[in-house]
């Protein structure tokens, strides 16, 4: 179950984007199931959810969530000035940025998150496949931080499991 708590306008303002710009809880918690499933044979579906949800109530992540977003989005409309309209409109390879605003929530729980993120990145599962695909928008940024959100949520659960076997 997800908990009840107070959220301010940073943290509401930030799971609002997300979820206008295609991103659902439940996408990202399935991506959190695909990277720890061979973990845990007993996993559900409600504790990758939960563990998502307080991945997002963190400052540091609802932060790159906001600058990510409002960049993908200011390339979308050709507002930004060249040449970055352009490097993040192609998403150009060597542009790099974007990974980096995504290592800063893969760093929240520790190490174990970058092998989730390389891993996530490469295989590119449900989400992360509609986002990298250019018909459906400039999502430059977001595809990168929905992994990262998705390799901390892994790295949090990990740390759970241990803590209570
Ligand atoms: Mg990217």
């Amino acid at each position: 179950m997800v908990e009840k708590r107070e959220m301010d306008v940073v943290e509401k303002v930030a799971r609002k984007w997300l979820h206008e710009r295609g991103v659902k809880i439940e996408d990202v918690a399935e991506l959190v199931y695909f990277l720890q499933v061979k973990y845990y044979p007993e996993l559900t579906m409600d504790l990758c959810r939960s563990n998502v949800d307080r991945v997002l109530a963190k400052r540091e992540v609802q932060n790159a969530i906001l600058t990510g977003i409002q960049l993908d989005k200011l390339a979308e409309e050709g507002k930004l000035e060249a040449p970055l309209q352009g490097i993040i409109e192609r998403d150009e390879g060597l542009y790099g940025v974007d990974e980096i605003v995504a290592l800063s929530i893969v760093n929240v729980y520790g190490s174990i998150g970058f092998t989730n993120y390389g891993y996530i990145d490469k295989e590119k599962p449900g989400i992360l496949k509609y986002l990298n695909d250019k018909k459906n928008g400039c999502h430059t940024f977001l595809d990168d931080i929905v992994g990262a959100i998705a390799a901390a949520a892994s790295s949090r659960l990990a740390h759970s499991q241990e803590s209570t076997e």
